[in-house]
């Protein structure tokens, strides 16, 4: 049986310990849902003063002085850094739906010829419909992969593009980016990843692994704060063929020529839309800051680890309360959460969040927690199993 001291002890071994100062989280809270809205850096609040004074003293002039213009594309190549992007590549802007929109678009129209885009049955919600929208507006049809079976097998020379997530925010089963990729191209199609669920907490290496488009949001642990500016990634080796269906004056090659026709961007810039919302993506480019210098290996590591022992303290300690693990046993098949099923899952939720430990529900039974190791601890994780136990036993 594992005990607080051997927690303790993994601690003091930790070599990312150093990261939890680096955030502001509330007293006496365990917070196990940074896989839905990542903790508050402490540099945001700073960040956030400074842009509110440029706007206050340079006026329009921020645009050029404060550097507002280049942002999505310096703040995506800060993304790119963590999910193996070279520069140019990421943009970030807009919401992770309108991105997808975007992306899925620009791959069916470079596979004109083929009549079906494939996705998850059962992946994120606003994926789905946003595959749906694309299918109904270019005329494809949608083949969905059943849960627990592999895309792979769901390929075949009709498909344009499989949109896909690399983390199940459900159940935080790991897609493989570079054998699933490499079957997706073997099948003439290409790939859009949703990184949504495992930037930051998973290694990526989209230029190394050939993927084509990539999208994401940065408020999970990549910490953006609510709403914040999400990403997309088109590969270098097809970025000039690629024509977005939002053209906006910001993708224009010449934004000032105010021309009467689009000539898009020769860069990532062609898929930006309107101007961005420079407040929020000032606060993103200061969160980011805490990834400057992290090895994601070693978030990966800690993450492991953390539902690792996380899954053996509920094994040890609630066993014959209810609780059935839904994640992945293997721990190279999950993300960096544990969902736990429960007949009373809001009941629990609810007692839970009551006793300062914070994780999530989903419809209809699911317990969610998610491990955002440069913030939690493994003491963290002793205390909340040691909540969630007394709130089973009553
Ligand atoms: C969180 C998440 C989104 C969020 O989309 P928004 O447009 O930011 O609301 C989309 N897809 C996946 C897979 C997610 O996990």
């Amino acid at each position: 049986m594992l005990t607080r001291d051997d927690l303790m002890t993994l601690d003091g071994e930790d070599p990312l310990a150093q990261y939890r100062a680096r955030f502001d989280i509330p007293d006496g809270l365990i917070y196990l849902d940074g896989n839905s809205l990542g903790a508050q850096p402490k540099s945001v609040p700073a960040a956030a003063g400074v842009v509110l004074d440029e706007w206050q003293s340079q006026l329009i002039g921020g645009w050029r002085q404060a550097g507002w213009w280049e942002l999505p594309l310096a703040v995506g190549d800060k993304i790119g850094r963590i999910i193996g992007a070279a520069p140019g590549q990421v943009l970030a802007c807009d919401t992770t739906s309108i991105n997808l929109y975007k992306t899925i678009s620009a791959a069916v129209a470079l596979r004109p010829d083929r009549s079906v885009i494939l996705t998850e049955e059962i992946g994120f919600p606003t994926d789905q419909y946003i595959v749906d929208s694309v299918a109904e507006r270019t005329g494809r049809t949608v083949r969905s992969v059943p849960r627990d079976e592999s895309p792979a097998d769901y390929l075949d020379d009709s498909v344009s593009v499989a949109v896909l997530g690399q983390v199940d925010f459900r159940t935080a089963a790991l897609l493989d980016i570079p054998t699933t990729t490499a079957a997706v191209h073997d099948a003439g199609a290409l790939v859009v990843w949703d990184l949504s669920h495992s930037a930051g907490v998973v290694p990526i290496a989209l230029d190394a692994d050939g993927a084509d488009f990539a999208v994401g949001c940065t408020y999970k642990y990549l910490n953006g704060g609510p709403g914040a500016p999400a990403y997309l990634y088109v590969n270098q080796r097809i970025l000039s063929e690629t024509v977005q269906p939002l053209q906006g004056w910001l993708g224009h090659a010449e934004p000032f020529l105010m021309a009467n026709e689009y000539q898009p961007a020769p860069g990532v810039r062609r898929f930006l839309t309107g101007t961005q919302p420079i407040v929020a993506m000032r606060v993103l480019d200061a969160s980011l800051d805490v990834y400057a210098d992290v090895d994601v290996a070693e978030v990966r590591a800690k993450s492991t680890r953390l539902t690792e022992m996380f899954i053996r303290l509920v094994d040890e300690r609630c066993t014959g309360m209810g609780l059935d693990l839904l994640s992945p046993r293997p721990a190279e098949s999950r993300g960096s959460q544990v969902s736990l099923r429960h007949p009373e899952a809001v009941a629990v939720y609810d007692r839970l969040v009551a006793n300062g430990v914070r994780g999530d529900f989903r419809s209809p039974d699911i317990l969610r927690f998610g491990f955002a190791p440069l913030y939690v601890s493994y003491a963290d994780v002793w205390d909340a199993v040691e909540v969630l136990q007394s709130v089973l036993a009553r």
